[in-house]
């Protein structure tokens, strides 16, 4: 085994002995010859087009831009589902969230009076880790169930900062009702507690202050553990409606508040890999970044942009579950790639385990493959295929450059009632008319058939448990 990265200890004798610390790296270093450490930045409700390396006009993200220009910006990279809480439990498992019960169709995400939560047989990203020996976290929004049997700590987590669900569940009554309660945002109108491990230690959460705090909470893991491999989740509450920034982060943006809360994330970003250069382990530490699902678009101005893709949060256009997704791990990851690749956050836990020399589970189906290569060769990517649930029907099914609609639904809002069926099913070429605008189903029928040769296949070895989402408190 090569060294690589390693500290080794050497005696120098130079009259006194010294204890010397140095690094060896290695010309033909391969991914397999470390064990990387891994951090998570997933962004909430942050659409495709709302970083400044993703083409938007007026939010500036330098430490993100930064970030893509040393590592890898994938333009097809994809999440689990359109909205919080099934989109997590895809990435924690790598698998669709169908096959964990963690989808609804009456209840989309959990709420706080559900009784529901990702199960316990499933196997996260963190469980899989810790059982290499890494040292755990998670800092920052949850959103996979608020009662003991769910937090963090029953899934692979040694460390739990941050808050059980969204930021605009659980209102108090001090507020102005309805949508009037995001116009001037105060966090008292929200009674959302603030968590360590399973202790509520703030209700309601000073919302302005979380980005920040969830940030010096992360430096301080990795500085505590800079020593032993980690994994460090931070799913940031930001920018998720309510809209909170710090007081230095208040009217920075031309974009307003929605920038504001942003570049603050930015500004996170920034620390963490600061930190990580700083402590000597950016070359060891495979660093992600993403969001949950795509802008929430009722909202308004304090919603986000998915840029040229159509549609948004809560819906299985481009818009709603393609997003930013960036690679960073200087040394390792190919630097200033804009990889074209089909890639999901369903593809992370194969591709962190593999790289920590450990297995994906095998005694289940997995929905993520094992990216590495294209991360740190210049392969191609084994992801042809992309499945956009909407809650627990199949709405859509990308192969290739073709994504067939079988069924279609407004995010939220009056067209949200009900899904329309396609037979046959709307066609596009998603390389050639990203914005999904022009239906070309006539002119490809051999395209659909095998669209349905996939649909049928995935369909004959599904197992779908009742929905966790659809359980309520009494
Ligand atoms: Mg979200």
């Amino acid at each position: 085994m090569k060294l690589v990265n390693r500290k080794v200890s050497q005696f120098v004798a130079a009259g006194f002995i010294a204890l010397t610390l140095l690094t060896v790296t290695s010309a033909t270093a391969s991914a397999a010859d470390a064990t990387p450490n891994f951090v998570i930045i997933f962004a909430d409700d942050l659409g495709y087009g709302d970083l400044g390396c993703y083409g938007h006009p007026t939010i500036r993200t330098p430490n993100l831009d930064r970030m893509a220009a040393e590592g890898l910006r994938f333009t097809q990279f994809y999440v689990a589902e359109c909205v919080c809480t099934p989109s997590r439990a895809g990435l924690l498992t790598g698998r669709l969230p169908i096959r964990s019960g963690m989808c609804g169709d009456t209840r989309r995400v959990l709420f706080p009076n559900s009784a529901g939560g990702l199960p316990a047989e499933e196997i996260t990203l963190a469980e899989a880790l810790h059982d290499l020996g890494y040292a755990t976290a998670c800092i920052g929004k949850w959103h996979l169930g608020h009662l003991p049997q769910y937090l963090p700590d029953q899934h692979g987590f040694d460390e739990f900062f941050g808050l059980p669900y969204s930021n605009d569940m659980d209102r108090t009554n001090d507020g102005p009702k309805g949508r009037a309660a995001f116009d001037e945002p105060h966090s008292e109108f929200w009674n959302v507690p603030l968590m360590r491990g399973a202790e509520v230690i703030e209700r309601p959460a000073d919302q302005t202050t979380l980005t920040r705090r969830y940030t010096e909470a992360a430096v301080e893991f990795i500085k505590e553990h800079r020593e032993r491999p980690f994994f460090l989740y931070v799913p940031h509450t930001m920018v998720h409606v309510p809209l909170f920034r710090s007081p230095e982060f208040e009217n920075r943006s031309a974009r307003g508040l929605y920038g504001d809360c942003v570049e603050e994330v930015d500004w996170s970003v920034g620390r963490i890999l600061d930190t990580l250069r700083e402590l000597g382990l950016a070359e060891n530490t495979l660093v992600w970044f993403s969001s949950d699902n795509g802008p929430w678009l009722t909202f308004g101005q304090q919603g986000g942009s998915a840029g040229l893709l159509r549609e948004g949060k809560g819906s299985t256009w481009e818009g709603g579950m393609r997003e930013p997704g960036i690679a960073w791990w200087p040394g390792h990851v190919r630097a200033g790639v804009v990889s074209q690749e089909l890639a999901a956050t369903l593809d992370i836990l194969p591709t962190c385990v593999a790289l920590a020399g450990g297995a994906a589970p095998t005694d289940r189906i997995m929905d993520g493959y094992d990216i590495s290569r294209v991360l740190l060769e210049e392969e191609a990517s084994p992801r042809d295929h992309v499945f956009y649930y909407r809650g627990r029907r199949l709405m859509a099914v990308r192969k290739g450059a073709w994504k067939a609609h079988f069924f279609t639904q407004d995010s939220y809002g009056p067209g949200a009632k009900q899904a329309t069926e396609h037979n046959p099913p709307l066609l596009y070429n998603l390389l050639h008319d990203p914005s999904e605008t022009t239906d070309v189903a006539a002119q490809h029928p051999e395209v659909i058939e095998e669209i349905r040769r996939l649909v049928a296949d995935h369909a004959a070895q599904l197992v779908a448990p009742p929905s966790q989402l659809e359980l309520t408190l009494p």
